[in-house]
Parts: C-alpha cells; sequence; structure tokens
C-alpha cells in the first residue's frame, strides 16, 4: 500500500503546465493554489488585472488534489440552521449558492474544456440509524415544500439494494443534483484556465511574511518579493499565522481516504448501481465512491487529528468499509493519504477582510463546489464585477478560547464520537 495520494499518482501535475517566476508587482497577490485561489486568479485574468498565485509547493498540492471528488448540494451549516440564524431570505440564498455551485463547476468543464471525469449521477446520503431515517422523511417534503428543490427522493430500506450494495443502512435520501469529479484532472484543469487567462503560476513559493506599505504590500516569498495593490488569503486547512488575525477564524481538521484497487465490473454494478457519491448521517462521517477507473473510494475523520498514521487510519477505514460492503473482503487497498479541511465555528464559508487583506475559506468539507464558487465570487469583487457577497455580509463566529492552537479538538472528537455511539 502507497501512502501517498491516489489521484496525483494516477494524474500527475502535467508538464505543460506553465510554472512562472515571480513577478515584481501584480494588482493582486493570491495566497494558495487551490480551487479558491486559482478561480479567483482566473476570474481576475478575464477581468484583465494581473494576477499571481504564489503556492508553498506545486499547484493543487493542498486539500484540491487530495479530496473525494464528491461535489454534493449544500453547505455544512444544515440549510434549517442557516435559515433559523440568517432569516428565511438570507438562508435560502445560501442553499441556492450551493446549488449554483455545482452548475458552476458544469459551466467551467465547457467553457475550459475541463476533462475532469464530471458526471452528475447524484448522492445517496445512508441513515446511520432508524432515527436518522425518520428525519430525512421529514426532510423530503420540507425541501420540496420551502427550498423548491424537487431532485431529491427517498429511499426506504426495502429499496436500498437498487442504490448500494450494503445492508448496512437504515433507509436514505438521493439528490440527483450532485455530482462526482477527479480532483487532480480539475485542479490542474483549473491552472490551465487561469494561466491560459494571464495569471501567474508561481510554485515552490511560500509566503513567510506580508509587510503593508503605504499604498499596497509587499509579500516576502522563499523566492524573493512581490508587491500587490490587494492580496487573497486563499488557504484553507493550512492557514497559519502569516496573518496572524485569520487563525482564530478557522482551524485545521484531518480527513483521511483509502482506495482499493479497481473492481472487477459486475462488483462496481452490484456495490454501487448508479455510481452515486455516498455518505453517512454520522457525526463522524463516511464518504465513499467509485473512482472513475472503477476502485471503492472510502474516507472520514477517524479523529479529529492531522497527523494519524497513514497506516494506522487505513485499518481503520478499511475496517469500516468492509461493514459497508462485506463484498470487498480480500480485495488490496493500494493506496492511504490524508489532508486538510478547513473549519469554522459556525460551520459557513466566509469572504471577509482583515487589516486589508482579503481572505475565503472555511468550506468545512463542502469545498469542491463551495471553493469553486467563492474563490469565483472574491474574484468578481476584486474585479469590481461585483458589489457584495452573501458570503462577505455574515459575521464570521470565533471563540474565545481559540486562538492558535486547536487543543480543543480531541475534547470535540470524544463528544462527537459519544454522539455516534448513543442509538
Ligand atoms: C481528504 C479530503 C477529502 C475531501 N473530500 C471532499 C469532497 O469529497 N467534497 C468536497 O466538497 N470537499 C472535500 N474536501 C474539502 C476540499 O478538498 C477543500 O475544501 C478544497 O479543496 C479547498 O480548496 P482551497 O483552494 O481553499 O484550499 P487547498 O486546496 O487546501 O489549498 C490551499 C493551499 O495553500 C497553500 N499554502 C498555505 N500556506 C501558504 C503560504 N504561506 N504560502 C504559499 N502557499 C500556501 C497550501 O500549500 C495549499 O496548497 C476534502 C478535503 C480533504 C482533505
Amino acid at each position: 500500500m502507497k501512502t501517498i495520494p491516489f489521484w496525483t499518482e494516477q494524474f500527475p501535475r502535467p508538464a505543460d503546465l506553465p510554472s512562472h517566476p515571480l513577478p515584481a508587482q501584480v494588482d493582486v497577490a493570491i495566497v494558495g493554489g487551490g480551487y479558491t485561489g486559482l478561480n479567483a486568479a482566473r476570474v481576475l485574468a478575464q477581468n484583465t488585472t494581473t494576477v499571481a498565485v504564489l503556492e508553498r509547493h506545486t499547484i493543487g498540492w493542498g486539500a484540491s488534489s487530495r479530496n473525494g471528488g464528491m461535489a454534493t448540494v449544500g453547505i455544512k451549516a444544515p440549510v434549517k440552521v442557516m435559515i433559523q440564524r440568517y432569516g428565511e431570505s438570507l438562508g435560502k440564498t445560501f442553499w441556492q449558492a450551493s446549488l449554483e455551485a455545482i452548475d458552476l463547476i458544469e459551466q467551467l468543464v465547457q467553457t475550459e474544456s475541463l476533462d475532469c471525469d464530471f458526471q452528475r449521477r447524484g448522492h445517496l446520503a445512508l441513515a446511520y440509524k432508524p432515527s436518522h431515517f425518520a428525519t430525512m422523511q421529514a426532510n423530503v417534503a420540507w425541501y420540496k415544500q420551502t427550498l423548491n428543490h424537487h431532485t431529491v427522493r427517498l429511499v426506504p430500506p426495502e429499496e436500498l439494494h437498487q442504490e448500494i450494495g450494503s445492508s448496512s443502512y437504515y433507509g436514505g435520501l438521493t439528490d440527483d443534483y450532485s455530482a462526482g469529479l477527479h480532483p487532480a484532472k480539475y485542479v490542474y484543469g483549473l491552472a490551465q484556465a487561469a494561466a491560459r487567462h494571464g495569471a501567474c503560476l508561481c510554485e515552490k513559493m511560500a509566503v513567510q511574511h506580508i509587510e503593508k506599505l503605504a499604498a499596497g504590500y509587499r509579500l516576502h516569498t522563499s523566492q524573493g518579493t512581490v508587491t500587490a495593490q490587494e492580496v487573497l488569503i486563499a488557504t484553507n486547512g493550512y492557514t497559519d499565522r502569516l496573518v496572524p488575525a485569520l487563525k482564530p477564524k478557522i482551524f485545521p481538521v484531518g480527513s483521511y481516504i483509502i482506495v482499493t484497487e479497481p473492481l472487477p465490473l459486475a462488483l462496481q454494478e452490484k456495490l454501487s448501481p448508479k455510481g452515486r457519491m455516498f455518505y453517512d448521517s454520522k457525526n463522524f462521517l463516511n464518504y465513499f465512491r467509485l473512482t472513475p477507473d472503477g476502485r471503492m473510494l472510502f474516507g472520514g475523520r477517524n479523529n479529529l487529528r492531522t497527523n494519524l498514521d497513514l497506516h494506522e487510519s487505513a485499518r481503520q477505514l478499511h475496517q469500516r468499509m468492509l461493514q459497508v460492503f462485506p463484498d470487498l473482503t480480500g480485495i488490496p487497498i493500494t493506496h492511504s493519504w490524508t489532508g486538510q479541511l478547513g473549519l469554522t465555528f459556525d460551520l459557513m464559508p466566509h469572504i471577509g477582510r482583515v487589516n486589508g487583506i482579503h481572505y475565503a475559506f472555511g468550506y468545512c468539507g463542502h469545498g469542491v463546489s463551495i471553493a469553486t464558487y467563492l474563490g469565483t465570487e472574491i474574484g468578481l469583487l476584486l474585479a469590481g464585477k461585483k458589489q457584495s457577497s452573501p458570503f462577505a455580509e455574515i459575521k464570521h463566529q470565533t471563540m474565545f478560547f481559540y486562538r492558535n492552537h486547536p487543543w480543543f479538538l480531541p475534547f470535540a472528537a470524544w463528544y462527537y464520537r459519544f454522539l455516534d455511539w448513543l442509538s
């Protein structure tokens, strides 16, 4: 078993993807070369703004090439919570944005010719407990009536075999709106598009310090300096103390994935007859899907820590995968890897500004579509093509007990495990 991401091993950084030297000056400097940074760069470059993406490693190195590739509807904060918290109009706006985010990927696939195995086959949310199925039953009518969202369908336990080759669940809810893609192909395709429109992609360029000037900023990197009128931090789960005021707004959580070797076609069709994206209803949820080449990808947060041993995390995920799919017994695991999500206390993504520096982050595990959307949104804002965004208008919740080190994560992990254990 290899302890490297499967996606980038299968589809490495394309040799023809440009890597530019650091320019002396740009209108906008973007820190972080994932979906957020690249989408912002694409939009800015399209609008004749000079822009450089500064990435510590290689383009897409972060979560954007490591994720499950599941573009599912919604934001981590449940839509009912958003309506309760922000009012009906704004709550529904956020929900609608989550749908538009998937449409946006589809549109980019077409307009930018992104060859990233994008397929709109929907998702299946799986009830881990009978009470979770009861909640799904109540929700499906509410989605249709209140949200006018008609792509959802309840799957009672006796019909579950039409959707999944597992008898571990108490029913489910499908939503045909959701999609799947190949994350590495997607992130490199976005990078190609941004470069084609004129953005500079500067790799192996860690931003170490941001100096405020009378007008604009000077960014000190591991390979020299660049001055910029505006700076965008697009580092999500890899946000450090580069801008200390940002640290209390987001904390990193580890997510872990394993994949099997490619499965025989008959087994693929048995386990996932419709090619859905799957996730269960636990607090420590598992997410899984077939990869475009027919492997079972199985992911989850064993723990909230970012530094679990990849053999140990594979052992735990494998055990859980065999509970869900006993048919996979004896099928070898080929890869085990991890990456960092960016969580916010209110489970909302945010666009904001601290000390004049812009940021967009906090996707809480929904970044395939939402980072695409927020990256585009902040690109439009910085290019002057949009005057406001709902994601910039909500208060960004922080907690008095967190400023730098997320010491509370083990306690949160125990608490959520306890909730999952309670029946
Ligand atoms: C294992 C895993 C599975 C996931 N599965 C899904 C899924 O199925 N569906 C979904 O919607 N979301 C999923 N996510 C979340 C999703 O991948 C992220 O929300 C999304 O990729 C965030 O994109 P981003 O561009 O904001 O950040 P990232 O892609 O993480 O990019 C941030 C970049 O910033 C760079 N950086 C940090 N500091 C500096 C610095 N000082 N100087 C220069 N560069 C710097 C990092 O090197 C990194 O490359 C998953 C995440 C993980 C880790």
